[in-house]
């Protein structure tokens, strides 16, 4: 009985030792087994282009912006599925619910089913420029491009017309979803004041169309951190300031398609260490497979990929879905708010994203080549400065021999 005792009080000890020992190597262990995680929540915007160029417009099918369909293969939302359930993640998927003024009913619903079936979240998405395609010939093109052009936005028309768009989009995607959306995003982010209000009177419980710092409704919305208003919340869409010089800051949105691994793990390392609470991400249904740049865009889907399994490994994040996210914040409002927390991810990471993406436009050339001219500049000027000053000596010392 005794021996049986001496026993446990040794393994007793021997565990406490061991805990000890891992939380001296990393104390991360625990306040991450505490601790409330980051909410970050990875949505898509899903939608077509409305192909207007010159007199005409052709919006593309659904197989190319949506499926992302090339030679056999589907670099869209069927892909951005896959990577997100390889690391046991689901997306918020922001289906526009203009497409069938244009697009056969049968059609769309395969592909929201295709979305909800997999157990992914399906939400609002209003590009009203599509409607006009309801009420214009196809042939005239002239119609087609004017609509396109004047009845392109939310913002701008009353609560009235808007909540009309607003309704008329609920009812569509619970038809092609089987449930009610609890969350909106405008389409190109186009929304006002008035878009809230209709919001409200329509039932919406979220809305994310704030895309930070330039958006108007972030004069009245804090930058990065959830807003409780009138019964609605307003979740902006992260952003981060790349670099600082004297009052000019540089903000960029936390997309996942355009900046690099290593600017978004920086940004998701700040968010986490600043208790940001919640980090709204954006891409787009043809994220990957762009038919005027790159399909499939090798480096964009590497980059997701890479991202979603650092998450997937880190124990202060959770991604989650808009209804998760509702019952996290109905828990605690406080954390899941955040602290509005602004990252800075510096000069040196933009450069590397740059020099990744530089045949992706003249902006990455420019900044490439002007730092390049810039460095060999400063470069110059020391090794001449240095050089007199060496010369400068030698010439004393030969002058005092
Ligand atoms: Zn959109």
């Amino acid at each position: 009985m005794k021996n049986m005792g001496n026993t446990l009080i040794l393994t007793c000890r021997k565990l406490i030792f061991i805990i000890s020992v891992i939380l001296f190597i990393c104390p991360d262990t625990l306040i991450a087994a505490t601790e409330i995680p980051l909410y970050v929540l990875v949505t898509i915007d899903t939608e077509t282009s409305s192909g207007c160029h010159g007199t005409a417009c052709n919006p593309v099918p659904i197989s190319d912006r949506i499926f992302g369909r090339r030679g056999g293969k589907e670099y869209g939302i069927p892909l951005i599925m896959d990577l997100l359930e390889k690391h046991g993640m689901k997306g918020v998927f922001f289906v526009n619910s203009t497409l069938d003024s244009y697009y056969p009913e049968v059609d769309i619903r395969e592909m929201v089913q295709s979305i909800v079936r997999r157990g992914h979240d399906v939400e609002l998405h209003i590009h009203p420029e599509f409607r006009c395609f309801k009420y214009c010939d196809e042939d005239d093109l002239k119609c087609r491009r004017r609509c396109t052009k004047g009845d392109n936005r939310l913002a701008g028309n009353n609560v009235a017309q808007q909540k009309l768009l607003i309704d008329e989009g609920l009812v569509n995607l619970e038809r092609w979803a089987g449930y009610r959306p609890q969350a909106f995003r405008a389409g190109s982010f186009s929304a006002d004041e008035n878009t809230l209000d209709a919001l409200r009177q329509a039932g919406v419980a979220l809305d994310s169309s704030d895309s930070g710092p330039h958006h108007p409704l972030s004069r009245k919305y804090p930058i990065n951190q959830v807003s409780m208003d009138d019964g609605l919340l307003e979740i902006p869409i992260y952003n981060f300031m790349t670099f600082q010089v004297t009052d000019y800051q540089q903000y960029r949105r936390f997309d996942l398609e355009s900046n690099t691994f290593l600017e978004l793990k920086s940004v998701l390392q700040q968010a986490i260490e600043h208790k940001a609470g919640t980090v709204m991400t954006i891409m787009h249904s043809f994220s990957f497979c762009r038919p005027e740049t790159d399909c499939p865009n090798t480096r964009a889907i590497q980059n997701f990929d890479h991202l979603l399994g650092w998450i997937a490994n880190n124990q202060s994040i959770r991604v989650v879905t808009i209804p998760e996210w509702l019952q996290y914040y109905s828990g605690s409002p406080e954390w899941v708010s955040g602290s509005g927390y602004v990252p800075t991810t510096g000069f040196g990471l933009t450069l590397w994203r740059a020099w990744r993406r530089w045949d992706e436009g003249p902006k990455n050339k420019l900044l490439i080549i002007t730092s390049g001219a810039i460095f060999l500049l400063v470069l110059g000027t020391v090794l001449i400065l240095l050089r007199s000053i060496f010369s400068g000596r030698f010439k004393m010392q030969t002058h005092r021999n």
